[in-house]
């Protein structure tokens, strides 16, 4: 029997072994148990606080790859005949699993992500929101009726699970973003492939052994790895009904095009560009914490970091104010007490960080803030990049145009609300934005007129809970139905419409079952 106040045992050290490798490796984990790649291909993952190799992850083989989808074919059949109250109970067991364990997830997280343990913590529990939200499956999975639609006539529908469906996970929320995807398709009784980050495999590892300790039977949930071949494997399988990408725009638009091609639906949520409103009637030192907060948590890797904040009219004189906020912000490894950002995913990101930082200088942003040459004591050879600010800066200049994803806030100034509404509807993005502002007419002024798909009043980051969608528009997502919430239900079911007819002379009077009906 499953004990619900258990601890995953050891499960770093149950998930990877030293073998004849020189670093512990990830395995997949296909028809319910953990296996070893047999592939000549690895990809060395490094803790980004030291570079140091923490574990290896296998480039799957095409032979490998196929195995986790035919167990999950196998699945298929008794799992979506399986009750929806079963696999309610199922998810009810895994959410306080998840809760058990959280604290452990989030070690693995900043081991191998980086971010700090308390925003670690944070990416789980924003994910098992999600899987708490699935417990609700036999209110979310409801079909419709209309009776009597003609004499003894009634048409209803069904909502069904699709089948085989795989996702495609980023590095930057080693948790939450798994689990926006495998528990509400399996609670839908669908079957799953999941092919997590090469990053930062680890995180998703542990759920899925909470979740066969929660009662998930073999093969329902099957997890792969890989780069390119695994993702170009997974929109070519015939077997795969649908497919859930999160990640950048250059792999999102290729998946998106590869998958649908193939006939299958896909959803695919991309790249950002996050404005951030300063109105002159905001209460400052809140906006300018929560401005700090956004722009340089999890050293702004996060989709919906404010990335760029637009200070209207007066509200530029709060400027310095923020770079002093910003100069006191602690960087340091994910793990050491008190640390605020933690570093950047590799020394290729650091690169790229400190790259498109340089560009805006040389087309002319004046640097109000520069975080590039930064030394953490004891932690010399992590990805560190401190909190960086540029002012001055213009529409055109490249480290506007493309997404930074480090800790730079871009600083824009204009004269009024009109300027920033349509500064920001010109950006090809349209994830996330926030208006910081105490006047309600001016907040519902811009929510109407924005056209970006998130939109926070005094709220810097509003990522939407999940009987909600993350409802990220235009550059930022491609599909037709968004992940989680009701949206999430859709994308991973199809509607059945039955018409009936019975007629009233065929009736039949049969005894009475007099006992309490018990429904299983
Ligand atoms: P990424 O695109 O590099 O990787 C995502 C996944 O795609 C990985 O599993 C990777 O193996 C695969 N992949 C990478 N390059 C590929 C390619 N060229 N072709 C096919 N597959 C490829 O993204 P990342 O660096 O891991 O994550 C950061 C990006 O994700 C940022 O752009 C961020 O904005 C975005 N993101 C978006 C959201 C959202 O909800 N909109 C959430 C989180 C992250």
């Amino acid at each position: 029997m499953l004990r619900l106040t258990s601890r995953v045992p050891g499960v770093l050290g149950a998930l990877r072994r030293y073998s004849s490798h020189a670093a512990p490796t990830t395995k997949m984990f296909i028809n319910g148990e953990f296996v070893e790649s047999k592939t000549t291909e690895w990809i060395d993952l490094h803790n980004p606080a030291t570079n140091e190799v923490v574990t290896r992850v296998p480039k799957c083989t095409q032979d490998e790859m196929q195995s986790a989808v035919d167990a999950a074919v196998a699945a298929f059949p008794s799992w979506s005949e399986t009750s929806i109250m079963t696999r309610q109970q199922i998810m009810f067991r895994y959410q306080h699993l998840i809760k058990e364990n959280l604290s452990e997830i989030a070690k693995s997280i900043t081991l191998e992500q980086g971010k700090t343990l308390v925003d670690a913590e944070g990416d789980v529990m924003r994910g098992l929101q999600v899987v708490e939200h699935t417990c609700n499956i036999t209110s979310l999975q409801l079909g419709e009726t209309l009776p009597s639609i003609a004499k003894d006539m009634d048409t209803y529908t069904m909502r069904v699970p699709l089948g085989v469906c795989a996702g495609i996970t980023p590095f930057n929320f080693p948790a939450m973003i798994p689990l926006w995807m495998f528990p509400v398709a399996a609670v839908c009784g669908n079957t799953y492939v999941i092919k997590p980050s090469e990053r930062d495999p680890g995180a998703c590892m542990m759920l899925v052994e909470m979740a066969k300790q929660a009662g998930l039977p073999a093969g329902v949930v099957n997890v792969i790895h890989g780069q390119h071949d695994a993702v170009n494997f997974i929109c070519d399988s015939p077997a795969i009904k649908a497919i859930s990408f999160v990640g950048s725009d250059q792999a999102g638009i290729y998946i998106h095009e590869r998958g649908s091609k193939n006939g299958k639906r896909v959803q695919a949520n991309m790249g950002a560009k996050n404005h951030g409103v300063i109105m002159p009637d905001a209460n400052k030192e809140n906006t300018l914490n929560q401005l700090c907060g956004a722009a340089f948590g999890a050293a702004g890797q996060r989709c919906m970091a404010l990335t760029t904040a637009v200070f209207v009219g007066e509200s530029k004189e709060w400027i310095p104010d923020l770079v002093e906020r910003a100069k006191n912000l602690k960087v340091n490894a994910g793990d050491q007490p008190g640390a605020d950002l933690g570093p950047l995913i590799s020394p290729a990101s650091k690169t790229r960080v400190c790259d498109l930082v340089q560009s805006g200088v040389d087309e002319g942003a004046t640097m109000l803030l520069d975080g590039r040459d930064i030394k953490v004591p004891g932690y010399e050879q992590g990805n560190f990049v401190g909190p960086t600010l540029l002012s001055d800066v213009k529409t055109d200049m490249k480290c506007y145009k493309e997404e930074i994803f480090g800790p730079v806030l871009l600083v824009i100034t204009v004269d009024t609300m009109d300027e920033a509404i349509n500064l920001i509807n010109e950006n090809m993005y349209g994830n996330g934005t926030a208006i910081f502002t105490t006047n309600g007419a001016t907040a519902r002024q811009y929510t109407e007129r924005i056209d970006v798909g998130q939109i926070g009043v005094n709220v810097p980051i509003p990522v939407p809970l999940p009987m909600f969608s993350f409802t990220g528009s235009r550059g930022s997502f491609r599909g037709d139905t968004n992940f989680y919430g009701k949206q999430g239900i859709q994308f991973y079911t199809q509607l059945k419409t039955v018409t009936q007819l019975w007629k009233a002379e065929d009736v039949s009077h049969t005894k009475a079952a007099v006992a309490m009906p018990v429904m299983k």
